[in-house]
C-alpha cells in the first residue's frame, strides 16, 4: 500500500440458502442433476405460472440477519427487478429493494493492527431468487452456441451488503472467513464456492488518508474465491494510485477480475448501464415477521462461534488462538466440545485434537464431518496419559494403534500391558540392571559430573522399553547416588 492513500472497501456477497427446493416453487435445489430437469412453470416463467413463498427461506434468511445483529423488517416487500439476459426466462428477478428483510447489523473481524477487534457494519439484507445458468463452453458446437440450464433459476439467495467499513484486502478476506464461519454454523448455507453458494462483489475507491470524501466507487465483480478477492483488491487498489498519481481522473465503473492475468477490466459499458425499474412484484403479499415469528427464530440460533470461543476461554482455560483453530468448522467445534468434555480436561485434549489428530485428517485428506476416530476415543487417551498410566511417548503409540484399528485406546493399553511403571520397587529392580552395566558413569556422576544423570535416566527408560516413568527414574537415580 503506497503511504498516503487509503482503500475504501464494501462487500455485497450473495449466498444461496441450502433449502430443499426453490425460493417461489417446489422444485429440487440440489446441485449437479442434468441440465433443466429440476424446473417447473414457475421457475420457466411460463405465462400465468404463481409464485408461492418457501417459509424456510424465509426463517434461514432471518435467522442470518438476526445472527448478524441485523433489525428484521416486520413487513418487507418483494420487487422486480427487470433485466433481459438469456438464463432470466421471466425477464426480471424476485428480489427486495426499497423494503428489505433486514437492515442495520454487523461483524466482528480482527483489527489488523493492535489487536482486539473491529465492527464491520452490514447495511441491508435482502432475500432473491437466483438465475439460471449460460454455459459457453464444453459443447461440440460452442463456437456457435450457448446453452441455457435452468437448474437454479428461483433457489434462494440472501445478499449481504456491508458498510464501506473495510479498509484492507486483508480486512475484506477476514469479513468474508468470518461470515462464512456463520453462515456455516448457522446451517443456512453449504457456502461452497466452488459451486458458486457463496459469491462476492466488491466496492473499491482510494483517497488520500486526510480526505473525509470517498473516491470513484468501482465495483469488482467474479471474485469467486477467498484467493482472488485479495488479488483483486490489491491489483485494483494500486491501480487506482497509480491513475491517480499520474494525473488521471477515476469514474464509477463494472469491472471483471480475470484470474489468469491477475488482473480487473471495465466491462462494456452497454453491460453496465443498468436500469433495473424495480417495482413491487404484484404475484407475492408483503413478507410479515410478527413479533412472535421473530421471537420463535431468534430462539432458534445456535452458540456462534464467537460466543463458542469465548466460553471455551472462559471456562476451559484455551487460549484465543486455540479456540480459534477449533470452531474453524461446526464439525470441528463438535468434534472438540465432545472430546474435550468427556474428557474433563479440555487444554490437553484441544492439543491431540489440534496435533496428532489434525495432522493425520489432512495427511489423508479428510474432513472434520468424517473423522474415524470417536471423540470419545481421544477423551479416552487424554485421561489415560493425565492418570499418569502411560507415558506421553507411549501415548503417541496408542493414539497411532487406536487410529489404525478403531480400537479404544483403554482396551489397547490393558491388552498390551503397556502400562507405565510407576511403582519405585520396580523402577529400582530395572536401576538395579542399569547401575550395574555402567560402573564407570556412575562413579563419575558421584564424584559431580551430574550431566551424566541424564544419560543413566535414558539407560533406564531404554531397559524399561519406554515404560518406566521418567520423573521417577530421575528421583531414584538422585536418591540412590546420593
Ligand atoms: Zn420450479
Amino acid at each position: 500500500m503506497r503511504a498516503g492513500y487509503e482503500p475504501v472497501i464494501g462487500l455485497e456477497v450473495h449466498v444461496q440458502l441450502n433449502t430443499r427446493s426453490k425460493a417461489f416453487c417446489g422444485c429440487s435445489t440440489t446441485f449437479g442433476a442434468p441440465p433443466n430437469s429440476q424446473t417447473c412453470p414457475v421457475c420457466l416463467g411460463l405465462p400465468g405460472a404463481m409464485p408461492v413463498l418457501n417459509r424456510e427461506a424465509v426463517v434461514k434468511a432471518a435467522r442470518t440477519a438476526l445472527a448478524l445483529g441485523c433489525q428484521l423488517r416486520e413487513r418487507s416487500i418483494f420487487a422486480r427487478k427487470n433485466y433481459f439476459y438469456p438464463d432470466l426466462p421471466k425477464g426480471y428477478q424476485i428480489s427486495q429493494y426499497d423494503r428489505p428483510l433486514a437492515e442495520q447489523g454487523g461483524l466482528e473481524i480482527p483489527a489488523t493492527a493492535g489487536g482486539g477487534a473491529r465492527r464491520i457494519g452490514i447495511t441491508r439484507i435482502h432475500l432473491e431468487e437466483d438465475a439460471g445458468k449460460s454455459l459457453h463452453e464444453g459443447f461440440a458446437d460452442s463456437d456457435r452456441f450457448s446453452y441455457v440450464d435452468l437448474n437454479r433459476s428461483g433457489v434462494p439467495l440472501i445478499e449481504i451488503v456491508s458498510e464501506p467499513d473495510l479498509r484492507a484486502p486483508a480486512e475484506a478476506h477476514a469479513y468474508l472467513s468470518r461470515l462464512k464461519q456463520i453462515l456455516l454454523f448457522l446451517d443456512v448455507s453449504d457456502c461452497n464456492m466452488e459451486e458458486g453458494s457463496l459469491r462476492c462483489d466488491a466496492n473499491v475507491s482510494v483517497r488520500r488518508r486526510e480526505d473525509p470524501r470517498f473516491g470513484a466507487k468501482i465495483e469488482i465483480k467474479n471474485l469467486n474465491s477467498f484467493r482472488y478477492l485479495q488479488q483483486a483488491l490489491e491489483y485494483e487498489i494500486e491501480r487506482q494510485i497509480e491513475t491517480l498519481e499520474s494525473g488521471g481522473r477515476l469514474r464509477q465503473e463494472t469491472r471483471l477480475y480475470d484470474a489468469a492475468s491477475g488482473r480487473t477490466h471495465p466491462m462494456r459499458s452497454k453491460e453496465q448501464a443498468h436500469d433495473y425499474r424495480y417495482f413491487p412484484e404484484p404475484d407475492l403479499p408483503p413478507l410479515m415477521l410478527d413479533a412472535g415469528w421473530r421471537e420463535e427464530i431468534a430462539a432458534s440460533l445456535p452458540e456462534l462461534p464467537a460466543a463458542r470461543q469465548r466460553r471455551w476461554q472462559t471456562e476451559w482455560g484455551l487460549t484465543a488462538y486455540d479456540a480459534e483453530v477449533l470452531t474453524g468448522t461446526p464439525a470441528q467445534a463438535e468434534y472438540f466440545e465432545a472430546a474435550a468434555k468427556a474428557s474433563e480436561h479440555p487444554k490437553v485434549t484441544a492439543n491431540w485434537i489440534m496435533g496428532e489428530l489434525s495432522a493425520r485428517l489432512n495427511a489423508q485428506g479428510l474432513d472434520w464431518s468424517r473423522v474415524p476416530m470417536p471423540p470419545a476415543h481421544v477423551a479416552e487417551l487424554v485421561k489415560i496419559l493425565n492418570a499418569g498410566t502411560i507415558s506421553g511417548k507411549m501415548a503417541k503409540e496408542v493414539f497411532e494403534q487406536a487410529w489404525k484399528t478403531g480400537r479404544s485406546p483403554r482396551q489397547i493399553v490393558e491388552e498390551s500391558g503397556a502400562r507405565q511403571i510407576t511403582d519405585p520397587a520396580a523402577i529400582d529392580a530395572i536401576l538395579d540392571g542399569v547401575l550395574a552395566a555402567h560402573p564407570a558413569q556412575v562413579e563419575q556422576y558421584k564424584k559431580g559430573k551430574v550431566a551424566l544423570l541424564g544419560f543413566l535416566v535414558g539407560q533406564a527408560m531404554k531397559a524399561s522399553r519406554g515404560q518406566a516413568n521418567p520423573e521417577l527414574v530421575q528421583e531414584r537415580i538422585k536418591a540412590r547416588l546420593g
